[in-house]
This record gives structure tokens, sequence and C-alpha cells, in this order.
């Protein structure tokens, strides 16, 4: 089923992200992280792509496995900064062919060695428009609540946004964030900019102090000082960790929901343990 019909509908949706393991590494452990996150039934499940091109990994496996295997409507997210068009063409047919009907357009962070680019495609804008040309594809594409950190104003990051719309991306999945005003912000700034597509609330569930030091790292990516206090009381006690984690997610995925935000995402990190407590917290307000 294409994303895009699954989130038109008036139901909460609710989807998880899981990432693909790199190549050369096996698919088995891959498998059945599909296989429970499956058994959860999310509204679909997205696979993540490695930066270094749309084949540069097992993101083409992984849908299938998601679509064909668990019969879970699946989206392959695809980069195009360092990847050729005939890479990312033979791509498309093999997803075609596996009945994956659902692309997340990306750009792929800039690499420092930047001899690497091929720049066959310079934006995310570019590469949706390659997809819907060749067609038979939903595409959607990525934004940033906070704004993009290349991005020179606000301004400048919604033009970048409609750009994308304008070569076809039909919904939005946004960039984590742990205050949800600053989505409501971000939403009404969309609708002011003549941006209508849906927008999906990306959600990260923080239940590991690893994890808090990258997002810590992030720029641009506001601490509100509730989550640092969380932080700070139980990062070294890893189960108090992760049942705090658990339990910020869920609240913020109801405050979304009661203020009309419907369609939630779940950054997963290949945890179904998490996906599946923060679902099992939300059972009566998804079904
Ligand atoms: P773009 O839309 O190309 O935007 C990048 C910057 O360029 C922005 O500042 C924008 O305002 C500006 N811009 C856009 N168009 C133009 C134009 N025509 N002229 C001038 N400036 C322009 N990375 C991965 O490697 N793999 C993944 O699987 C992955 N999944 C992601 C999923 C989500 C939901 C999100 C939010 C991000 C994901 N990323 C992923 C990270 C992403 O690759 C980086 O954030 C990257 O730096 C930007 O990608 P983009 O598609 O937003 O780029």
């Amino acid at each position: 089923m294409r994303v895009i019909d699954i989130i038109r509908s008036d139901r909460v949706t609710v989807s998880c992200e899981l990432f693909p393991p790199k190549i050369g590494q096996p698919l088995h452990d891959i498998r059945r992280v599909v296989r429970e996150i499956a058994q959860l039934q999310p509204s679909f499940i997205s696979v993540t792509c490695g930066a270094g091109g749309s084949t540069g990994d097992h993101t083409v496996e992984v849908a299938r496995e998601v679509q064909v295997e668990n019969g879970v409507t699946a989206l392959a997210h695809m980069t195009c900064l360092s990847t050729a068009r005939a890479e990312i063409l033979t791509t498309l047919e093999k997803l075609r062919e596996y009945g994956v009907e659902n692309i997340l357009a990306i750009r792929g962070d800039l690499p420092e060695n930047r001899e690497s680019l091929r720049m066959d495609y310079a934006h995310a804008s570019d590469l949706i428009g390659e997809i819907r040309r060749f067609g038979g594809f939903s595409v959607g594409g990525a934004c940033y609540p906070e704004g993009h950190p290349e991005s020179e104003s606000k301004r400048a990051d919604l033009d970048g946004i409609r750009r994308k719309v304008d070569a076809g991306c039909e919904f939005l999945t946004t960039q984590m964030f742990f205050d949800n005003n600053i989505l409501y912000n971000f939403l009404f700034r969309l609708l002011k900019h003549g941006i209508q597509v849906p927008v999906i609330a990306g959600i990260m569930p923080v239940t590991r102090e690893k994890q808090v030091k990258r997002i810590f790292q992030l720029s641009g990516t506001t601490v509100p000082p509730r989550f640092r206090a969380i932080v700070d009381r139980f990062s070294d006690n890893p189960a108090a960790m992760k049942q705090a984690g658990i339990a910020y997610a869920t609240e913020q995925i109801i405050d979304l929901i009661a203020n009309g935000v419907s369609h939630v995402h779940i950054y997963t990190m290949n945890q179904p343990d998490i996906a599946g407590s923060i679902m099992l917290n939300l059972s009566e307000i998804f079904r």
C-alpha cells in the first residue's frame, strides 16, 4: 500500500523506523528485528539507508523483508549525494520488482571528503523529481522542526521544503524533537508558507546514555529542561533510563495526538521491546 494513502485516512497512524546492518554483516539479526516490529502491526516500517548511496547497504533487502516476508508496508530510504544516476535507476527497478511502493528521498549528510560526491543530484528535490519521473512510487521527504543546520534562516529552510513539494514530495517526516511546542510552531510556519502535505512526527525514545551524548552533540536539537533532568537523574542507571525514556516518548505522543497530530513515527533503533512498550502504553489511543 502507498504511505500517502495510509496517512490520508482519518485514523491515527504509528509507524516504525529501523536501520539495516552494514554491508558484509549478516542479515539474520535484522530478520528477527523486522519480524518482531511487524508483530506490533505498525502502519508501515521505514528502512534507513547509508549516506554513501542507494545500494551501499542492505536497505533494499530489508525493505523486501518487511514488505514481502512480513506483509507490512515498507518505506525505503534513498540517499542521493554520493550516488550516480545509473545506480539510483537500478535501485528503483529493484524496489519495483519487490513491490516496495514507497521511498523517503533524502540528500544524505555532506561527507568530510567532498571528492567522493558524484553530484548527479545536489538536493533531495532533484532525487524526488527523478523518482516521480520514473513513476510508481509514493515519495516522501525529510524536514527539520528546528531548521536544517545548513539553512541560513527559517525562511530559507521552508523554501527548501517547498522545492521538495513542488518536485512531487507527498509527505514529510520530521527530525526528532523533544519539545512538542517546537513542532507546533513549525507546523504553523509550514501552513503559512503554503505547504500543506501531511507531516509525520518523528519521535526518538532516548533510553541509553550513549544516545543522550549523541543527541546533545547534534547541532540544533533543543534539549528541554524536563528532558535534561531525566538524563541527569537516570543516565547512570540503565534500567531506570530505559523506563524514563519510554515514558517521556509516550507522553510526547499523547500530547501530539491530543493536539491533532495524527501521524507518529517511532525511531526504534532496532529495539522492538522499546517500540512495543510505547505501543502498549498507547494501545487504546492508537486503536
Ligand atoms: P535537502 O532537502 O537537500 O536539504 C539540505 C539543505 O539544502 C537544507 O539546508 C535545505 O534548506 C537546502 N536546500 C534544499 N534545496 C536547495 C536548493 N535547491 N538550493 C539551495 N539549497 C537548498 N541520512 C542518511 O544518510 N540516511 C537516511 O536514511 C536518513 N534518513 C533520514 C530521515 C529523516 C526523517 C530525516 C529528518 C533525516 C534523515 N537523514 C538520513 C539525514 C539527512 O540525510 C540529512 O539531514 C541531510 O543533511 C539533509 O537531507 P535532506 O534530504 O533534508 O536534504
